[in-house]
């Protein structure tokens, strides 16, 4: 059986919860409890292989786009930067999530600020509703499949 991690990295509110419990159980939660940190298992059969996948969830300031774009960047970068390298060193697979893709009129990020970043960064972009479940079992499939290449 493989095992593998998932790491959700984002500022409070942003719906890391509502991504996770949405993959897991097919439901939207409305007011899940903030929380520092969440943790999960499930099942899953990945391309007919059995996968493992834990979960956890962390709530970060510093790895929110609008503020390292609006305030000084160094110290806010830093986060970034540690997740990057550790991308380089350890081949771990990212994937840059812009959720909410349903409040399209309150959107705060625009498209291209997003994926202008993510191509930057080399890792690719993608838009969910945890509301719709618009691309929630695509990001995390995806990301499975990139952990099974390395
Ligand atoms: P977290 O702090 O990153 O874990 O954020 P939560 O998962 O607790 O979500 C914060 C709030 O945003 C909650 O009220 C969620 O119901 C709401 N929310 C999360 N994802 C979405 C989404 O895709 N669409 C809409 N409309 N609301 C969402
Ligand atoms: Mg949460």
């Amino acid at each position: 059986l493989a095992l593998h991690k998932v790491i959700m990295v984002g500022s409070g509110g942003v719906g890391k919860s509502a991504l996770t419990l949405q993959f897991m159980y097919d439901e939207f939660v409305e007011d899940y409890e903030p929380t520092k940190a969440d943790s999960y298992r499930k099942k899953v059969v990945l391309d007919g292989e059995d996968v493992q996948m834990t979960f956890w969830t962390r709530r970060d300031r510093r790895t929110t786009l609008p503020s390292e774009t609006t305030t000084s960047g160094a110290e806010k970068g830093f986060c970034w930067e540690q997740i990057l390298r550790v991308k380089e060193e350890e081949l771990v697979p990212i994937l840059v999530v812009g959720n909410k893709s349903d409040l399209e009129e309150r959107r705060q990020v625009s498209v291209e600020e997003a994926s202008s970043r993510a191509v930057e960064w080399g890792v690719p972009y993608v838009e969910t509703s945890a509301k719709t479940r618009a691309n929630v079992d695509k990001v995390f499939f995806d990301l499975m499949r990139e952990v099974r290449k390395k």
